[in-house]
């Protein structure tokens, strides 16, 4: 990608009403633009990272067996009487009457919609365990929209529902979201804690928060040190018996400020080991039983002929919320710093004379190998000025700057810099892609 032909409406300075840094990184570099409170237009370089961060999400669930469907944004208002939650959500709900004043709303959440997808096609045990989710932009009337994306209004979540025969089975249905969320914050370079957390609108009795430590959060929490820096357990683990794992993790103490047992924190954890700190919510867990399927009669022929209830679960995660968590935890100074699988290019490509026709075809022959290597490039082809072009690529975070000007042409090098290090090497382009990896 040409940075001439591209729309990278980077800002020098953020508007002052952006009070946390990774939304004033986003502003600056051009990745989102406010369209109303809470609600924003993805920019070129932000739709780039949105992608792929809903394609690790999408990878993840996939890989813990959940299946993937799409519903729609809008739902009618009587599904939601079905639950009783269509009065009790309150005034965060956008509510829509059509031409036929019949009553919508912007969904906040999908629980009925699942449900009644569920109950129309599926009537027998054999079709269960059964996880469907789904990628899709949500409303909240959210009373502070604020921070960005991080408490939009309309944002992207990916919402899993699960249903099984019983509560034996649902759980290890909650163990696999479990473990897939701790997969997936850490492809991401997070360090995301699952804390106990209260459960809210969407009821039931067991729930996690997965939750990445950050001056900024908006959640107060407490939780043992050693589950900070526990590794993730990776896609190699047994699917059908996580309870391990999942055991691993819950036995040191974690929870959100409305789960906190000050005593029980103090006698379960060593003094040095006790972290209080603030949190961002990334990802949420429940385990709810038949809440839904009650009222909204989901059942199942179970293996004696008998129908029941099924047990269901939901698991969200804040696809768009990510890209501030992220930018929270990996910054300096002079701009964004992406990890690599998240980042919205591999390499950009810094041509610092495009007046010289020898540059340019150095350049040009870069971007051609690194592509062909399977890299994706942004080329640095205007003609501002050095400063200005090194600023941008800081600023931006791609995770790695490839400059060539007339004085490495003429030496057959080129100089390579990794973003987040700040490490810098003059060495023959093979090499160089060499270290790219
Ligand atoms: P919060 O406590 O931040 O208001 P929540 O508990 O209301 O979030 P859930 O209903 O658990 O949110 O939704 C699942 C996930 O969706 C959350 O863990 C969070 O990552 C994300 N999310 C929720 N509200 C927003 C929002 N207003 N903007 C961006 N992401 C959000
Ligand atoms: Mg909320
Ligand atoms: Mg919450
Ligand atoms: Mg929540």
């Amino acid at each position: 990608m040409r940075l001439s032909r591209y729309f990278l409406p980077t800002l020098k300075e953020a508007p002052s009403d952006a009070q946390i840094v990774s939304h004033q990184l986003m502003l600056r570099a051009g990745m989102i633009k406010q369209e109303a409170a809470g609600i924003y237009a993805w920019l070129p370089l932000g739709l780039r990272v949105l992608n792929r961060i809903e394609q690790i999400v999408r990878e993840e669930q996939e890989r813990a067996g959940a299946v993937e469907l799409l519903m729609p944004t809008l739902q009618l208002a009587d599904l939601w009487r079905e639950s009783g939650r269509y009065d009790a959500y309150g005034p965060e709900m956008l509510r829509i009457t059509d031409r036929h004043e019949r009553e919508l709303l912007y969904g906040p959440t999908n629980e009925e919609m699942i449900t009644d997808i569920f109950r129309g096609f599926v009537k027998s045990y054999k079709a269960l365990p059964l996880n469907l989710f789904h990628i899709q932009w949500k409303f909240r009337d959210e009373r502070r929209p604020r921070f960005g994306v991080m408490r939009g209004r309309e944002f992207l979540m990916k919402d899993a529902y699960s249903f099984d025969i019983d509560e034996a089975s649902a759980r290890r249905a909650y163990n696999r979201m479990f473990v897939a969320y701790l997969n997936t914050f850490a492809r991401m370079g997070l360090k995301a804690v699952p804390m106990r957390a209260d459960t809210g609108p969407i009821g039931g009795d067991l729930s996690h928060e997965f939750i990445v430590l950050a001056d900024t959060g908006e959640s107060q929490v407490f939780c043992d040190k050693q589950l900070v820096e526990m590794p993730a357990p990776g896609a190699d683990v047994d699917w059908n018996d996580l309870q391990a794992i999942v055991d691993g993790r819950t036995s040191l103490y974690a929870a959100t400020e409305e789960m906190h047992d000050a005593a029980q924190f103090e006698s379960q954890t060593a003094d040095g080991d006790r972290l209080t700190a603030r949190g961002i919510e990334v990802g949420h867990i429940f385990y709810f039983g038949t809440k839904y399927s009650a009222p909204m009669k989901a059942k199942v022929a179970g293996p004696d002929g008998q129908d029941t209830e099924v047990h269901m679960g939901s698991y969200g995660v804040g696809v768009s919320r990510l890209l501030g968590a992220i930018i929270e935890a990996s910054h300096d100074d002079a701009g964004i710093i992406w990890p690599d699988a998240v980042a919205p290019f591999d390499v950009v490509v810094i041509n610092l004379r495009a007046n010289d026709p020898g540059v340019c075809e150095a350049c040009e022959a870069a971007v051609e190998a690194l592509e062909a290597a399977g890299k994706s490039v942004l080329y640095d082809d205007t003609d501002e000025r050095p400063g200005g072009k090194f600023a941008t690529a800081d600023l931006i975070g791609i995770p790695w700057q490839l400059t060539i000007g007339p004085k490495g042409v003429a030496e057959g090098v080129v100089e390579l810099k990794r973003r987040a290090s700040g490490e810098k090497s003059t060495l023959p382009l093979d090499q160089a892609m060499e270290r790219i990896g």
